[in-house]
């Protein structure tokens, strides 16, 4: 079994923009090799809005270098971006935004969430490209949650969904451009699952709801985050109440990591240069 590196419930939330109270479980600033091919998980866990005129969000705003995933699990979320992709996601499904080069975009609720109000629960998750792709042309993937292979574990009721990467045999339709497995766990109380990763992989799992047994013995509830060592070959997870987990794992990318807000590249330079093909207009604009 895989070492337990840390295990931390998060109770800390800031803003983005006015829509997503987040908690952030993990990012690239606290030590990026130990997150690889990850750069951050923000988690907005279940919060209540009230109906509202206007939807709330985050204005129009640019990302160089990695990718940005979206993973909605109560609410709806709108986007648009300078590729002119967009749409609305709602529970159960994912957009899988790709930066590369460059792109501009905004999420907001959507008008329908903003108008009836409701509860909003959704995970963002930074997701890096290695240096030869981090000038890839932009892309976006709308990935709905009629897309995802869903098995039961073996002799369990507990079930898996993969979004991204392989898992016993079932693999998510996300386009990935490093190894990696993006998973949603929904454990059923009362169960104990050994779940297998290459050993060189980094593994970060993230409670959303409920009571896990980590390891046999380490216990979180919402907004946990746990990570481990690279020295076993799988970890255990056992629910003491019906829980829902969210599984990064991925091999790291050994290459430098240097961020700057919306930027996450492998040099100073790059970012300087970033900021000014910002200035001059290279990250393209939003539709009218
Ligand atoms: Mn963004």
């Amino acid at each position: 079994m895989r070492t337990l590196r840390n295990i931390n419930t998060v109770t800390e939330a800031h803003w983005v923009g006015n829509g997503f109270p987040v908690s952030t479980m993990f990012s690239y600033e606290q030590g990026a090799q130990a997150v690889s091919p990850f750069l951050l998980l923000d988690y907005a866990g279940p919060v209540e809005f009230g109906p509202a005129q206007s939807a709330r969000g985050v204005g129009e705003h640019p990302h160089r270098g990695f990718e940005t995933v979206t993973l909605v699990y109560r609410g709806e979320v709108a986007h648009r971006d300078s590729t002119g992709k967009g749409g609305v996601i709602g529970p159960g499904d994912v957009q899988w935004m790709t930066a590369g080069a460059g792109i501009m975009h905004e999420e907001f609720h959507s008008d329908a969430f903003a108008a009836s109000g409701g509860v909003l629960e959704m995970v963002q998750l930074w997701v890096n490209l290695p240096a030869e792709h981090k000038m890839m042309p932009p892309g976006y993937q709308s990935l709905t949650a009629d897309m995802f292979p869903t098995a039961n574990f073996t002799d369990a009721a507990s079930s898996f969904r993969v979004i991204a990467g392989e898992f016993q045999g079932l693999t998510g339709p996300a386009r990935i451009m490093s190894p990696m497995l993006v998973m949603d766990l929904a454990l059923v109380a009362g169960e104990r699952i050994e779940l297998p990763f290459a050993k060189d992989w980094n593994v970060m799992l993230t409670v959303l709801t409920g009571t896990v047994q980590v390891n046999d013995g380490h216990l979180g509830r919402d907004a946990t985050i746990a990570t481990f060592e690279n020295d076993g070959e799988y970890i255990v997870v056992e629910a003491n109440n019906d829980a829902r987990v969210l599984i990064t794992a991925g091999a790291p990318i050994r290459e430098p990591v240097v961020g700057y807000g919306p930027f996450v590249m492998n040099t100073e330079e790059e970012i300087v240069t970033a900021i000014e093909d910002l200035k001059s207009g290279g990250f393209g604009e939003l539709p009218a």
